[in-house]
């Protein structure tokens, strides 16, 4: 299978191991430790990157609270800020290939899956460089003697930690956002996957932030994360990740009241009517919980179908299914690469254990991929007969693996849709206008797809209710994420 060959600025790149940002210099762990970066498609290093620990990020936070305070870049002028960001995404779609080919080594997904994410990641940044220009405060009512405003301000110093499905991505998702509204910012970035969020520290210098603004600090989430999140001079966390770690950021950020906004796991549904049209409903529930390896937060595993259409609609989606060609992140013919690192392939191939032995069946692939070599390969995984109470159906799998379970109507879709902890995102599949609406009010998630799935926009705000977290990124939601309002109260008299 033919690989795309490595750029020669990919080559260099790795060949300098990279560093982290702090303060606009690219530097070292101030222990000089480092880490290996693992290419997931082979199981074998590739590089390394800095091990950051709680004195690194103290660094990162002094420099970003000088550069917020100083005012260098929250005092620009507006058009100055909206040229600068809008910079950086035209930077990105330049270096897409570049930037697509070491997301792809990093974290073993399909180069051409990696190249539509740096588009939207760029895309991101050009979103955002309309904002600086259009965020107004207000004037309020009053009475003759007094004048009464509010100004619209950064929040401050913000922090920023990403898990490793949409390494670059995750990141434009927290810098632009951050840097539109005026604030600075610290960005960890998974372990996993260090590596493009180093080179876009280097485009922003590149297209004209001022040193210290952002900042990249890597290394591990229970140290550079946990020093981030308790750092007393951080005035806010955006985290995307596990639950699990969502609560310990949360506990973290109680010593100074950070504000913080959390988006986490899911289990998403996944609803398919009698009445869908079937072919499309099983190619778009295929790419729905099977791209990136199924190692997407909103990746619709509970695949619910109503039971009049229960063995065909499951036969169309195996067969769709078995079109995807599973193979290394640098082949331009793969559909879906390996899963993340050796820890979430042993996760992966548990829990398809696991759901063997709860008594569901595996009607499609259930295996790891063994004549690819070492990388951390498993078949995209089917199980029918699976009850919404089982453990398959309830945790998040965060790997190629689907559930279908059956469902009687409509109430039956919504109730068993809501039974779950999670509410990330759901999709339904349906030709009956009326039904689409119901399900998608029924619904307790942040995002509801009506026949289409896996669909994002940077106008479109994004984020989970129940325990997949709170606050809204994306869109004109973020504003108050990113942004505090002041009343300002003058005497006329
Ligand atoms: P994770 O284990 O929660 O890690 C996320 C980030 O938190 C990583 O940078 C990690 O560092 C760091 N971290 C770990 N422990 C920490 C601690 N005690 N304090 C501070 N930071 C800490 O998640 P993951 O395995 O990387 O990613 C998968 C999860 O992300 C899934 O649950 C998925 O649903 C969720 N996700 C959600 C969204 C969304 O928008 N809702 C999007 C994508 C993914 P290390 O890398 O060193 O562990
Ligand atoms: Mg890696």
């Amino acid at each position: 299978m033919a690989q795309v060959e490595l750029l020669p600025e990919v080559q260099k790149f790795l060949e300098g191991e990279p560093k982290m940002l702090v303060d606009g210099v690219q530097t070292d762990a101030s222990s000089g430790v480092t880490f290996d970066v693992v290419d997931p498609s082979t199981g074998r290093a590739f590089t390394a990157v800095p091990r950051g620990n709680a004195k690194d990020v103290d660094a990162a936070v002094r420099a970003a609270r000088g550069a917020f305070e100083d005012r260098r870049w929250t005092g620009l002028r507006p058009g100055k800020r909206a040229e600068i960001l809008f910079k950086i995404g035209e930077l990105i779609k330049r270096r897409t290939r570049e930037l697509a080919q070491i997301e792809a080594l990093d974290s073993g997904k399909p180069v051409t899956l990696a190249s539509g994410e740096m588009w939207f990641a760029g895309e991101c940044f050009r979103y955002y460089s309309g904002w600086p220009t259009k965020i107004f405060g207000e004037t309020n009512p009053s009475d003759d003697s007094m004048f009464v405003y509010t100004l619209r301000e950064p929040v401050g110093v913000c922090g920023g930690i990403i898990p490793w499905n949409y390494p670059l991505l995750m990141a434009a998702w927290k810098i632009a956002p951050a840097l539109a509204f005026g604030n600075t910012i610290v960005l960890k970035p998974a372990e996993q996957t260090p590596l493009t969020a180093l080179l876009l520290g280097e485009i922003c210098l590149e297209a004209g932030v001022p040193e210290g603004v952002v900042n990249i600090v890597t290394g591990f989430g229970d140290e550079a994360g946990a020093a981030l999140s308790a750092h007393t001079d951080v005035d806010k966390i955006a985290f995307t990740g596990s639950t699990e770690v969502g609560k310990k950021i949360l506990q973290a950020s109680a010593g100074n009241l950070k504000r913080v906004t959390l988006e986490l796991g899911g289990k998403s549904p996944n609803i398919v009517f009698g009445d869908a049209n079937l072919r499309r409903a099983s190619k778009g529930s295929m790419m729905g919980v099977f791209t990136n390896s199924g190692q997407m937060c909103t990746a619709g595993t509970r695949i619910l179908v109503e039971k009049t259409v229960h063995d065909e609609f499951v036969s169309s989606l195996v067969e769709a299914a078995q079109t995807m060609k599973v193979g290394p992140g640098l082949a331009e013919d793969t559909g879906m690469g390996p899963v993340v690192s050796a820890e979430q392939l042993e996760r992966v191939t548990g829990y398809i254990d696991l759901g063997r032995s709860e008594g569901a069946e595996v009607v499609c692939g259930g295996e790891r991929v063994e004549d690819l070599g070492d990388g951390y390969f498993v078949q995209p995984t089917i199980f029918t007969g699976v009850r919404n109470s089982m453990r398959i159906a309830q945790e998040e799998i965060f790997g190629p693996v689907a559930a279908v379970i059956e469902v009687e109507d409509v109430d039956h879709a919504i109730e068993v849709a809501n039974d779950t902890m999670y509410g990330l995102a759901a999709a339904v599949w349906t030709t009956d206008l009326s039904k689409a609406h119901r399900v998608a009010r029924g619904i307790r998630a942040g995002t509801v797809w009506v026949n289409t799935s896996g669909l994002y926009d940077p106008g479109t705000s994004f984020g989970g209710y129940k325990q997949s977290g709170f606050g809204r990124e994306l869109g004109v939601h973020s504003v108050e994420a990113y942004t505090q309002t002041k009343s300002v109260w003058v005497s006329l008299k």
